[in-house]
């Protein structure tokens, strides 16, 4: 059986943020790997955002500053930067494709559509998987799958 769609993840391999550190809140995609807090409003990056964040202040920046600046693994980087994955300054061609529909893009791994698409799903499942934790665990942002769901301390 061919499985082209990988299963939604909470966290893909860029280390997409789910959960907000300071309120707990849903995370919502707001583009170029940014996301906002839809209840405190405060942002957050995956990988891919901070490292584009940096590159955009400093242009020329080696793979072991980035690094070093961002906490994203060397080993990441320089595989987002094989694959071209930030705007070129120059874009002559436009050699990136979408990894779901295949149209040209730009930077990044999916087209605009299918990013969103892919964010709204994670958002939805957060939202779902929170309300679960909310109601069986009162908090949980980790929500192992309950074997000790009603263990008491005698
Ligand atoms: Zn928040
Ligand atoms: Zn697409």
């Amino acid at each position: 059986m061919a499985e082209k769609m990988r299963s939604f993840n909470l966290s893909d391999e860029l280390n997409r943020p789910v959960i907000c550190q300071k309120c707990g809140g849903i995370l919502v995609y707001t583009g170029l790997g940014e996301f906002k807090c839809e209840e405190c409003g405060s942002s957050e990056f995956d990988d891919y955002g901070k490292v584009r964040s940096y590159l955009e202040k400093h242009r020329g920046a080696n793979v072991g500053e980035i690094s070093s600046e961002t906490g994203v693994s060397h080993k990441s980087i320089r595989q987002m930067l094989k694959e071209n994955r930030f705007e070129v300054i120059d874009n002559k061609a436009g050699y990136l494709r979408c990894e779901v529909c295949g149209v040209d893009i730009k930077s990044g791994r999916r087209c605009r559509k299918c990013e969103e698409s892919y964010h709204r799903n994670v958002e939805q499942q957060a939202r779902n998987e929170r309300k679960r934790e909310f109601t069986v665990y009162g908090e949980n942002p980790h929500g192992d799958k309950g074997t000790k769901r009603f263990t008491r301390e005698e």
